[in-house]
């Protein structure tokens, strides 16, 4: 099996005391490539030295809007010269993670309008795919995206919004990353959502180490457990997991511009 975690956290502190161990096992168990996320200004070269480390690791840097409190406006041009100075290394692969947050109640959205809208045009000038964190602000994150119309669109992770709001993500050219939520029971709209939507709609992530699957409850989530949310989600759409890997990963290669693997299997 040849996977790809499309969004997960590998150089957040829980996994300080056994990354290379956690790196040995995907190995092992078929989970290719990862692609690790930037959240604030002062974690990028956190994930910047994994990506050079490990050559499995692609990095993407941006400004989270969880982290509203601690962007200032001088952190986007530092963004745009790290960009600058990282113009055409492959290890960059993409601007993220940024986005709309509109359930954590003191974020103020017109500043997350800001930061969005600046680093949306960062990604359209570096010609980078956008990794989006989209919390109860679908509707205005696919206007924004209606009206500025990247050529080069990218994942909205941790997809948990309607059918409808799918259909106009995929119109504007975006997968939808899928992780540990829909594989809770309680779920059910989440599922019944996953369950309709089309195979060339989909990436797999673990949001490790957070966004724990129902299979590992309670515990530390890593791109380990990728193969058992594969299956998982596989079952719930009533197809094979080799399927569902295989048109995953042929998804986030084509976002990545990667070439897919010689062997999907
Ligand atoms: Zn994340």
């Amino acid at each position: 099996m040849h996977l790809v975690d499309t969004h997960t956290h590998l150089d957040f502190p829980d996994f300080d005391a056994d990354r290379p161990q956690v790196f040995a096992r995907c190995e092992a168990l078929g989970v290719r490539r990862l692609v690790v996320l930037g959240v604030y200004r002062e974690n990028w070269q956190r994930v910047w030295d994994l990506a050079c480390a490990q050559p499995r690791v692609s990095a993407a840097l941006g400004l989270h809007p969880l982290y509203l409190d601690r962007h200032q406006p001088e952190h986007l041009e530092a963004l745009r010269a790290w960009l600058e100075r990282l113009r055409g290394d492959p290890r960059l692969c993409a601007l993220g993670e940024f986005g709309l947050d509109y359930f954590v109640p003191h974020l103020d959205p017109q500043r997350q309008q800001g930061l969005f809208e600046a680093q949306l045009r960062l990604a359209a000038e570096f010609h980078l795919p956008p990794l989006l964190h989209v919390r109860r602000a679908h509707a205005a994150c696919i206007a924004t995206l209606k009206r500025l119309r990247l050529e080069r669109p990218g994942i909205v992770h941790a997809f948990a919004g309607s059918y409808e709001e799918a259909r106009e993500y995929l119109k504007l050219g975006f997968k939808l990353g899928l992780g540990g939520a829909p594989t809770w029971p309680q779920a059910n709209r989440l599922r019944a959502v996953v369950a309709r939507l089309p195979l060339e709609a989909l990436v797999l992530e673990t949001d490790a180490p957070d966004m724990a699957p129902s299979m590992y409850p309670k515990q530390r989530n890593s791109p380990e457990h990728l193969p058992d949310i594969c299956a998982h989600l596989a079952a719930l759409k009533g197809i094979d997991a080799e399927a569902l890997a295989a048109a995953s990963t042929a998804n986030a290669c084509a976002v990545f511009g990667w070439d897919p693997p010689a062997d999907p299997r």
